[in-house]
């Protein structure tokens, strides 16, 4: 099995039909650069900048901040390196900068907690910039968005550090910037959102919490918890199809693009790019290498009719297991 997920590695992610699907990885420690190169993946399309924040005890200087850019951006020279803006609040604490709210997961998170603190956002974006200059493999992405005005608010932002660092004589284009799609708000204005950046990407492990009202870290309710819910696949058609007419590329960085089923479906959504835990590529690279996007589709439109999650699974697998 070993050796044949190695020789898995140096073969691309591409149907029997033909159809090229990029494979990336979710990061955050330094320890997944490895594993990531070692499985083939072809970018990170999520590295989650507040692991490193979470390790500290503080908040790490630009200087600290822009070293750790520096050596993820090295490391994955010259694929493309998605650094999502600082997602702090929900799940994700900081000893040093508590927040005490009595619903976290709907209170003060991500770019909600930047927005009101510009001078962590800045003092961030300018770390990323000038972490990326040579090297230019540097995506920029933005968490939590539920409306326009948060997209122009950061993009402002991001702009005037992007001219700070020019002016301090860095020599760094301005990176691609991206909006996450997680919050049901931003699926009904996909269209205006996808207008104002260069890519949408689908966080559906908060997509899926929000459209559903389930924590998705409360064992109590985690067997309703389904990223094959047909409410979520709704979602992901209507961004896709926002994604398609704007002629602007669609990623999913949630668990559930490493899922290899529910994978088989994004793909024929029209995902540009599928980014996961390195640990589920070999499995997902392995299932779209066995099928034709052709029979993909044809799956989609079936999924698409039924109106349980439990039957979309089960429909899913079955067929799979009937192309092989
Ligand atoms: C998501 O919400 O799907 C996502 C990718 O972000 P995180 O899991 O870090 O909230
Ligand atoms: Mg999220």
């Amino acid at each position: 099995l070993i050796q044949g997920l190695e020789k898995l590695r140096e073969v691309p992610c591409v149907t029997v039909d033909g159809h090229r699907m990029p494979l990336w990885v979710n990061t955050g420690l330094f320890a997944d650069v490895a594993r990531s190169l070692d499985r083939g993946a072809e970018g990170v399309g999520l590295y989650r900048t507040e692991v490193p924040f979470m390790v500290q005890d503080r908040f790490p200087s630009e200087k600290e901040q822009q070293a750790t850019y520096r050596e993820q951006l090295e490391a994955f020279h010259p694929l493309p390196v998605t650094m999502r803006t600082l997602d702090i609040g929900g799940d994700k604490a900081l000893t040093y900068f508590p927040i005490k709210e009595d619903n976290p997961f709907l209170g003060w998170r991500g770019i909600r907690v930047t927005l009101d603190h510009p001078e962590i956002f800045l003092v961030q974006v300018r770390a990323m910039l000038k972490a990326s200059q040579g090297l230019n493999n540097l995506r920029i992405m933005l968490p939590m968005i539920s409306s326009v005005y948060e997209v122009e608010e950061a993009l402002h932002l991001i702009h005037r550090a992007h001219s700070e660092i020019c002016d301090e004589g860095f020599d760094v284009p301005m990176p691609p910037v991206g909006v996450m799609i997680e919050v049901p708000a931003a699926v009904y204005q996909a269209r205006e959102l996808v207008q104002m950046v260069d890519f949408l990407s689908v966080g559906t492990n908060d997509l899926t919490q929000y459209l559903l009202a389930v924590d998705r870290n409360n064992p109590r309710v985690a067997d309703i918890y389904h990223s094959l819910h047909p409410a979520v696949l709704q979602a992901l058609m209507k961004i896709a199809t926002a994604c398609r007419d704007a002629g602007k590329p669609m990623s999913v960085c949630g668990e559930m693009a490493g899922d290899p089923a529910a994978a088989v479906l994004l793909m024929a959504m029209g995902c540009d790019v599928l980014s996961m835990n390195a640990t589920n590529l070999p499995k997902v690279k392995w299932l779209l290498r066995q099928i034709r996007l052709s029979d993909a589709r044809a799956l989609l439109n079936e999924a698409l009719e039924i109106d349980n999650p439990f039957l979309v699974q089960s429909t899913l697998h079955m067929a799979l297991r009937n192309m092989g």
